[in-house]
């Protein structure tokens, strides 16, 4: 079979306004087998987390990413020490609403001061996952035990200690789909202690996280408001989960180590103000997630770089966490680049891509489109495939590319550095004739 050309016409498939054509681009000489996407997905070349953060500019061009989360309220056998179900339930669901709310209204870092420092939009929600196929499951559990109910911040052995997989060994559910999230509470033994301070306290890890001390840190509200959630503000807690979960994102503490970020600055972790305090001024103050802090409202760029980064990179837990929102067309997610673009970070798209007349779209990356999509170059506009590669991340297809003709404008593709494209309807099976031709020869 021979082929045509670059750049060919192989169909005309109608009109959109008078005068414009709608053509599609014969992509055969760059396409690729499924197993060179495979091994091009993994291998990532797109390292650079700096390119993964969001852009105030263009926010829709990092699609939102869903971390699949469950809640584990363990509570001692006599059922003391905890939230009891139907409670726990709209604690959880209200948790999870306002952490989302709080990673919708990112909100620019105190530190450095004196600084522009500019928030960025997050574009990571979490979503309460339960069994797959099983609608009466909402993710949320509620366990008895005795020792695993129970978190000792001072404990370094055992159950209670802060790092111990024991209850995400005993109770998780979808591990390695779902990051575990335990509500346990201080030791009533600790609590008793004058030296023992039982606030929020927890851990995360890439799959499970703990939280600490909800129920003990709001009792005393749940009565004085008649165990009415919506008059309880769940601020500390909603800092607090973010923090935890920001670990299993895999962020670090800001405050004493180095994060890898340059504008998150080491500080002395001040909770709060203090008046009159050389250590804890306004200067000395941070907002970040990372740090514990009252306010816990702030992820930097380069914070939101690196979740980001993690979440595309296809062997990390991050990735594996994430509902896979990619692989059904969402045509109200389309993209329209207006202006040049340059994508050096790998996505994971879920609607059309439309590049106007005079803009142009530069693919250094991985880029996913979603099954159906296509992506449609206007007659002044260009889509130039770099060095990256377009396919579908779900074994599905997707539309390929239209190029728009009007008069003598004919949108523009090229294909530099080795650029490719997979899993494309209408060139399946010339691949595979070309499969077939390769073994005969
Ligand atoms: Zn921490």
């Amino acid at each position: 079979m021979k082929y045509t050309l670059f750049l060919s016409i192989l169909l005309a498939l109608g009109f959109c306004t008078q005068n414009t054509t709608k053509v599609l681009l014969n992509l055969q000489e760059h396409a690729v087998s499924n197993a060179e996407v495979e091994k091009l997905v993994s291998a990532n070349n797109c390292k650079d987390k700096e390119n993964y953060q969001t852009s105030l500019d263009y926010p829709d061009h990092t699609p939102t990413r869903y971390v699949r989360v469950n809640f584990h309220f363990i509570d001692n056998k006599a059922g003391t020490s905890n939230f009891d179900e139907a409670f726990g339930t709209k604690f959880a669901k209200k948790l999870v609403k306002e952490c989302n709310e709080r990673l919708r209204n990112n909100k620019p870092m105190k530190l450095p001061k004196n600084q522009d420092n500019v928030a960025l939009p997050i574009n990571v929600q979490y979503v309460l996952t339960g069994e797959e196929g099983n609608p009466k499951d909402d993710g949320i559990y509620f366990h008895k035990h005795d020792s695993l109910a129970y978190f000792n911040k001072n404990q370094k052995s055992r159950d209670y200690w802060l790092f111990s997989p024991a209850q995400y060994d005993n109770f998780g559910i979808r591990k390695k789909e779902v990051i575990n999230v335990f509500m346990l509470e201080h030791h009533p033994d600790s609590i008793a202690s004058k030296t023992y301070n039982p606030t929020a306290n927890g851990v995360g890890t890439s799959k499970w996280a703990k939280v600490a001390g909800a129920y003990y840190y709001y009792r005393k509200q749940f009565k004085k408001h008649n165990n009415n959630l919506d008059d309880i503000d769940l601020g500390v807690f909603v800092g607090h989960t973010n923090h935890e979960i920001g670990h299993s994102l895999g962020l670090a503490h800001t405050w004493a180590t180095n994060d890898g970020c340059d504008d998150t600055p080491k500080n002395n972790n001040c909770w709060n103000y203090v008046e009159g305090s050389s250590r804890c001024n306004w200067g000395q103050l941070s907002n970040n997630v990372m740090d514990y802090n009252a306010f816990q409202n702030a992820y930097s760029p380069c914070q939101i770089g690196k979740i980001h980064y993690n979440m595309s990179k296809r062997s990390a837990a991050q990735h594996k966490m994430l509902k896979r929102t990619w692989c059904q067309f969402d045509p109200k997610k389309s993209i329209n680049i207006k202006d040049d673009v340059v994508w050096g970070s790998m996505k994971d798209l879920e609607g059309n891509i439309t590049i106007e007349n005079g803009a142009s779209l530069t693919i250094q990356c991985m880029v996913s489109m979603a099954p159906g999509s296509k992506i449609i170059v206007k007659p002044r506009g260009k889509l130039i495939i770099d060095g990256g590669l377009l396919y579908n991340d779900c074994g599905k297809e997707w539309e390929g590319v239209e190029q728009w003709r009007k008069r003598k404008h004919l949108g523009k593709i090229e294909f530099l550095n080795d650029g490719k494209i997979a899993n494309v309807a209408n060139m399946l099976e010339d691949m595979k004739s070309k499969g077939d031709q390769r073994r005969r020869n």
